[in-house]
């Protein structure tokens, strides 16, 4: 038995323990939604949920289940295959052209998770030649992307205009061949839209192309919910995005580009090329998502998912939160320790409101905080109810 590996396991979990950053696994025994059930050491109870990424409220919804199970009966569980080999279905196509369609691109290809296209999505489109100038908030998922792939690699400080002007110039002046800005579009621990406008002004100036991940804006952010570009009003070269949140929740991620982009991803990407097609039922939901998000129904959710998110902030500033700025759904509630972060959203469970804390290595030392996210879903007297809650236990606390 090798030595020591074991020991050096459980030494490495109780620091994390010691440390207060253990993140546990609650479960849930409901469907996804406003109000649902959880496992506690007390017995299961209802709480409400304010930790989804269920922006339109259409995980759960009766109509995306349903075309999801009808998807099944018609395609079966799965293709037993990656899509080139014999696993693409209509279904997939239908997917795509959807997506595309909704997004104002020319064409899409799926994944199986919105971290495999960041993962895929660099490595065949940039060679050593090129460079990556990516925020330094970037998702997890960009970053291994882009340390997967030969480009140079710049990094600026998160929304920084000026610092990525720096490191345009520093591209160009290194003769890079082709330059892309990678960038979230809605970074998903502070809530922050990136400054596309901005960005849109800089690539033009040093030629780059843009790159944006969605994940946190698809389906809600911009006109008719396309995203964080549609919300500066400007044109971006790939997104990537997630049907896994506001799409529907259920899992899959895709990359929309111009068609010669796709056309090359589906003969490169390796996670498209290794890895299995996304099941029957996550298409056929996803599709049923895009179709309520992209029509006259979602400017209704999108209307009620800014206005549960502005009551929220005004009641919560008003208790005497600390809160990041901004619009967006996401509201993260400042609490700088990790210690008291788990405590508050403990207490915050015993008043029956299920809310998360966020620590190291997710966000920066010093910087924990319970990571609030409204939905469409939710009513005004849920938001009401995790006010008081909050005032309650953040006067117990001495966080207010
Ligand atoms: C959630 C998220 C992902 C990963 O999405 P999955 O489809 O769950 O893999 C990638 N990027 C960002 C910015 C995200 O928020």
């Amino acid at each position: 038995m090798p030595t020591g590996f074991y020991d050096r396991i459980r030494a490495e979990l109780k620091d994390i323990d010691d440390q207060g950053l253990t993140k546990p696994e609650r479960v849930i025994m409901s469907r996804q939604g406003p109000e649902i059930r959880v496992q506690t050491a007390a017995g299961e109870r209802g709480v409400l949920n304010f930790c989804a990424n269920n922006y339109l409220g259409l995980g759960g919804d009766e109509r995306v289940t349903d075309a999801g199970r009808a998807a099944a009966e018609r395609w079966g569980a799965g293709t037993a295959s990656v899509r080139f080999i014999c696993g693409t279905l209509g279904i997939h196509k239908e997917l795509e052209r959807a997506i595309a369609d909704y997004l104002g691109f020319e064409d899409a290809i799926l994944f199986a998770a919105a971290f495999d296209a960041n993962g895929g999505v660099f490595e065949p489109l940039f060679g050593e030649e090129d460079a990556i100038v990516s925020d330094s908030l970037n998702h997890a998922s960009i970053i291994d992307g882009v340390r997967l792939c030969k480009a140079r690699r710049y990094r600026f400080a998160n929304s920084d205009m000026g610092e990525l002007e720096d490191r345009l110039k520093e591209a160009r002046a290194a003769g890079s061949r082709n330059i892309i800005i990678a960038t979230d579009g809605a970074f998903s621990m502070d809530g922050y839209i990136a400054r596309l406008d901005e960005i849109r002004a800089l690539a033009d100036r040093y030629d780059a192309l843009i790159m944006v991940d969605d994940c946190h804006a698809t389906g809600f952010l911009g006109p008719r919910g396309r995203g964080s570009y549609a919300h500066h009003n400007v044109a971006v070269d790939i997104v990537t995005g997630t049907f896994g949140k506001a799409l529907g929740g259920a899992m899959g991620g895709f990359i929309c580009a111009r068609r010669e982009v796709v056309e090359l991803l589906k003969q490169r990407a390796r996670p498209y090329l290794f890895s299995n097609a996304l099941s029957p039922a996550v298409c056929g939901s996803s599709l049923e998502a895009i179709r309520i998000a992209s029509g006259q129904e979602g400017e209704g959710l999108r209307e009620q998912l800014f206005a549960n998110a502005r009551r929220f902030r005004e009641g919560m500033a008003a208790a005497g939160f600390n809160l990041l700025p901004g619009e967006h759904p996401i509201i993260p509630v400042m609490l700088g320790d990790a210690k008291l972060a788990q405590q508050m959203a403990a207490r915050m469970l015993d008043e029956g409101i299920y809310v998360i804390g966020f620590s190291f290595p997710v966000v920066p030392r010093g910087l924990a905080r319970i990571r609030t996210q409204m939905s469409a879903a939710h009513e005004p007297r849920h938001i009401d109810a995790a006010i008081a809650a909050f005032t309650k236990v953040g006067r117990d606390l001495g966080v207010i």
